[in-house]
């Protein structure tokens, strides 16, 4: 038994983690040249459904889902590119160490937060994951395997490998910084008036809070979270029954979650957007299993509604009206925001939306997604679906685009992208980008981040 006790899960020895690497690197490289080759991963939380090549072939990715070696002196972890957050903090806790940040989403793995960024309340301290990686062994779209560091021959890459979406090679093995724990985490929930939203945000984070984060209900009701670690808890809560957190921010000023219910709060009901399937139901709530109350399951189900395009089949025998889905995560300075949400509401009219204010942790930049050092943003998750504006299916999702472009922000390629090509390479730095694939892809053997993420290959 541990500091926050839970046994430790088992880890995988270096020796079995290198013979995988052997494996993998001799598969890879058995490839023809000319044909596609795509990870093979059991989860996902990309929402781009049906994007990518169809006649790719998938490299096996299981044996890299482990944790080799938690060092609590170093206060480091060396983990596996596909281990999953639900399984590294699994292993960390157990020594009383969390990663410095924890995306919300169980199935999120190490280096898919770190190719595609994650944030989460700590961020406004910690910046994003990349930036708490040491080192990263990648496996080169050429078949060559790289250690890569801040300050190596291949700088770089690791400079680069944020936002470049497994285009410029695959992390199988990764070195990141760990932050001690306590074993609850305290938190206060405040309702803030609209008018000072970005000054309160502003001084939670030049707080000792150790979280940050928040809920606009509408624009008239938004609230901001400061979790603070203690070990000293009052009664603690509960919200992977039939209570649902989001609900909890409106209705409790003070509450107490065990540090790993927090770091998962917003799986149980995929933020609030498990109420769309049913699962806030309380009669649909008690049958559905505690064990199948997690976002990889909410988004399986997604998944295979846009395959089958069932409820667009529905709602055209309904004679209803289609709509779009506007699934997106961006970055606002946080001085923009009052104007962002002013417009979205307007525009696109999503509610809830989630809050994380961010900062870049140090003086690096990060090509490949170029936010300013010591800028203070907000980032704004929306993930619903809005009535489609006739002759135009993409509309609200060009108007974030719009927006974000006139606000200063930034937005993550997770989801659906719009720009056509000049506009995406003003704002994804397309020389940079080109000089990277110039160095690690001469022939082109992993696709180019624009047809990629728009699916345009
Ligand atoms: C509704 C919704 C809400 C979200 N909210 C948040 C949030 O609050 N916080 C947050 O942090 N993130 C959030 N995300 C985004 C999520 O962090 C990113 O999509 C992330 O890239 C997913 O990682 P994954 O491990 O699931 O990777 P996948 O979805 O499997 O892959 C993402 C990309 O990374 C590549 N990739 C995966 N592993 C590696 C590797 N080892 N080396 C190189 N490339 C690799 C894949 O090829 C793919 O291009 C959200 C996503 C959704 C859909």
């Amino acid at each position: 038994m541990t500091a926050v006790g839970v046994p430790a899960p088992p880890t995988v020895p270096r020796a079995v983690h290198d013979a995988a690497v052997a494996e993998l690197v001799a598969q890879y490289r058995a490839v023809p040249a000319g044909e596609r080759v795509r990870l093979g991963k059991k989860t996902s939380n990309l929402f781009r459904f049906g994007a990518g090549p169809a006649q790719a072939r998938r490299l096996d990715t299981t044996p890299f889902t482990g944790v080799i070696e938690v060092d609590p002196v170093t206060r480091t972890a060396q983990v596996q590119g596909m281990a999953t957050y639900e399984h590294l903090v699994d292993v960390t806790l157990a020594h009383g160490l969390m990663p410095l940040v924890v995306p919300q989403l169980k199935t999120i793995t190490l280096g898919g937060a770190v190719t595609g960024l994650g944030i989460e309340s700590t961020s406004f301290r910690h910046g994003l994951p990349h930036e708490s990686v040491r080192e990263m062994d990648v496996l080169l779209p050429g078949g060559d395997l790289v250690t890569v560091t801040p300050d190596g021959e291949h700088a770089d890459l690791f400079a680069g490998f944020a936002n470049s979406y497994a285009t410029l090679g695959y992390a199988l093995r990764l070195v990141i910084d760990l932050q001690p724990v306590a074993t609850h985490v305290r938190l206060e929930h405040r309702r803030v008036p609209t008018g000072e939203l970005a000054a309160v945000i502003r001084e939670a984070c030049a707080s000792d809070a150790d979280f940050v984060d928040g809920v606009v209900f509408t624009r008239d009701e938004q609230y901001l979270t400061l979790g603070y670690f203690t070990d000293d808890p009052g009664p603690v809560s509960d919200y992977t029954g039939q209570q649902v957190f989001y609900r909890s921010v409106r209705e409790r000023t003070v509450d107490y979650l065990t540090v790993h219910d927090y770091l998962w709060r917003w799986d149980t009901d995929w933020f609030w957007c498990s109420a769309a399937l049913g699962a806030q139901h309380p009669l649909v709530r008690r049958i559905w299993p505690g064990r199948l109350r997690r976002s990889d399951v909410y988004r399986r189900i997604v998944a295979l509604d846009r395959r089958t395009r069932f409820s667009g089949r529905v709602r055209t025998l309904l004679r209803q009206p289609q709509e779009e889905p506007v699934i997106q995560d961006v970055e606002i300075p946080v001085d923009r925001l009052p104007e962002f949400l002013d417009a979205f509401q307007r525009d696109v009219g999503i509610e809830p939306v989630w809050l994380c204010p961010l900062r870049l942790r140090g003086r690096s930049t990060w090509p490949l997604y170029p936010m300013a050092a010591d800028e203070l943003y907000v980032n704004v998750g929306f993930w619903s679906t809005v009535p489609e504006i006739p002759g135009d299916p993409e509309g609200h999702n060009r108007r974030v685009e719009e927006l974000v472009a006139e606000l200063g922000g930034h937005k993550s390629l997770y989801s659906t992208v719009h720009y056509d090509e000049p506009e995406f390479w003003e704002h994804y730095n397309g020389p940079a980008y080109r000089l990277l694939k110039e160095r690690y892809d001469p022939d082109g053997r992993l696709p180019d981040l624009y047809s990629k993420v728009t699916g345009r290959t």
